[in-house]
């Protein structure tokens, strides 16, 4: 049979995106098919180009897993008709993940496959839990088992006996934490000391990964009590008294902490980035989304006019600004003869991806202040202004500078609409709650409370710390019942971020 595709057998490593191989990303930025398990963190997929193919294979609580053959068939029939397949697996593909038989299967259709190696859970756990795998004077040797089943049932593959007596050993147990029991029974009857240091860690290298130190006869219990979920690993040895010393993720500011953002998706990854790097778990809630507007209006013609200032007050501004100036093939340079006013850092940073440098930004990120400053500072007799927006209702720049006088056209080029979170992240985010929630407009204010309903929305935001950009998006926050509202420190995203510190620092 002829094959057109090679077969890419990636580990995508254990759960925290960024632990996959330079090697695996690459080859997720090419693939045309990608066939991912449920261990695969979802945020892979936007890795992926959008033109991509990409097939759910993992086992979900009310689904049955797609069988292994069933996958390998899958596998198969894309590497006839596509050039790059990717089976994106979590971990490393060779160890428990039934990578081999993959490979195996590629081999004998005569496909052609590579495996990319990736971080297993096991070493993952160990890293981000500080429970080293290896230590000069404590243990000599490590081994990574699979205990799937009650050890009755697989007696003849795993010598319970034997790992029992080894000496300097660590132990990393891969398994549902139902089963943990029977492992650890095991260990002790055949003569496993049962104060042996041990740790579980669940969702390892996640924001969400909590780790139990304990010794071996109390895990069973600990699961009980802790009511511990899978995924988890368990790691039976010595270092595991380490860990009180080298746990650095659960030191971070932001650690176990979970962290609801409204703002739109494409805008929330820088955000989402700051606070995962304090050890937040970010809940993207994305109530709103941006799109451009179309516009009779040519920039080459506007431009034209040879504007004195434009004034831009948000990063989609920018962005949507420039896609209609490229769309024209233009370029920077079609702004030459203008100055350019910004309300905050994050506009600024986005003109400067552009290789614009703000000729304006006001002391303070508001639009009061902004107008306030500009028209104080700036000499705007017999000048004309451009003033680049969204769809807003009412928008205050626009108005307060034309009721002086000045000549001020406001241009039009992007519109917000309300999105629909998926049914499920508002259910998880119900029964669950979060421990702050950030508003970052008065539109994501909105949204959330057409979409939650304005009892559930009250309720929630009640029993949690709220945070808002800025006054006026505070001000729509009291308008919807809300109080007790944090407000950033400078009306940034920075400094949203900088605030949530402090509070959680104090708290
Ligand atoms: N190939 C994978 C393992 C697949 S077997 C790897 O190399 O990691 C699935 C088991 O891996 C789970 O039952 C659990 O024991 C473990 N596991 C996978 N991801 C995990 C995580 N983030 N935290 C804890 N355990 C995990």
């Amino acid at each position: 049979m002829d094959f057109k595709g090679k077969v890419y057998l990636v580990g995508a490593g254990p759960g925290d995106p960024e632990l996959i191989t330079v090697k695996g990303l690459e080859i997720l930025k090419k693939a045309d098919v990608v066939l991912y398990d449920r261990l695969v963190n979802d945020s892979f997929l936007k890795f992926c180009p959008n033109t991509a193919e990409l097939i759910f294979v993992g086992k979900e609580p009310t689904r049955h897993q797609i069988p292994q053959e069933e996958i390998i068939n899958l596998l198969i029939q894309k590497a006839k008709d596509f050039k790059t397949i990717v089976r994106l697996k979590g971990g490393d593909p060779y160890i428990f993940g039934r990578g081999s038989e993959e490979a195996l299967a590629l081999f004998e259709s005569g496909i052609d496959f590579e495996i990319v190696p990736g971080i297993t859970a096991g070493i993952g756990a160990s890293a981000y839990s500080g429970a080293p795998l290896t230590h000069r004077n404590m243990v000599t040797q490590c081994l990574f088992l699979t205990a799937h089943e009650s050890p009755e049932k697989n007696e003849s593959q795993i010598q319970w006996e034997l790992l029992a007596r080894l000496k300097n050993t660590t132990l990393v147990i891969y398994m549902g934490a139902s089963t943990l029991k029977w492992s650890v029974e095991k260990l002790i009857k055949f003569g496993m000391d049962p104060n042996s240091p041990a740790m579980i860690v669940q969702n390892a290298t996640l924001p969400s990964q909590k780790q139990f130190k304990s010794v071996l006869v109390k895990l069973p219990d600990l699961v009980q009590t802790e009511n511990i979920k899978p995924p988890i690993i368990t790691i039976i040895g010595e270092t595991a008294v380490l860990s009180d010393k080298l746990n650095w993720l659960s030191k971070k500011p932001l650690f176990g902490k979970r962290i609801v953002c409204t703002r739109a998706e494409d805008q929330s990854l820088s955000i989402t980035s700051l606070l995962e790097q304090n050890g937040a778990q970010v809940i993207n809630f994305s109530v709103i989304k941006t799109f451009h507007t179309s516009t009779a209006i040519k920039l080459r013609d506007l431009l034209s006019n040879n504007y004195d200032w434009i004034i831009f007050s948000s990063e989609n501004g920018v962005r949507y600004f420039f896609q209609l100036l490229f769309n024209e093939n233009l370029d920077s340079r079609a702004l030459m003869k203008s100055k350019i006013a910004c309300i905050g850092k994050e506009t600024a940073t986005k003109l400067k991806d552009y290789g614009l440098i703000a000729d304006f930004i006001p002391s303070s990120f508001t639009s009061s202040v902004f107008v306030e400053e500009f028209l104080e500072s700036v000499n705007l007799k017999d000048k004309k202004i451009l003033r680049v927006k969204g769809n807003f209702h009412k928008d205050f720049i626009f108005e307060s500078i034309s009721e002086k006088g000045i000549e001020i056209f406001p241009f039009e080029v992007y519109a917000i609409e309300r999105t629909e979170p998926d049914e499920k992240l508002i259910e998880n985010l119900i029964h669950q709650g979060a421990d702050a929630y950030l508003f970052t407009s008065s539109s994501t204010v909105k949204n959330f409370f057409d979409i939650l309903g304005e009892t559930i929305a009250q309720k929630l935001l009640s029993e949690s710390s709220v945070f808002a950009i800025g006054p006026v998006t505070r001000a729509t926050l009291n308008d919807n019942k809300v109080e007790n509202i944090i407000m950033s420190d400078n009306f940034s995203i920075e400094g949203l971020v900088n605030t949530l510190l402090n509070h959680f620092n104090n708290s």
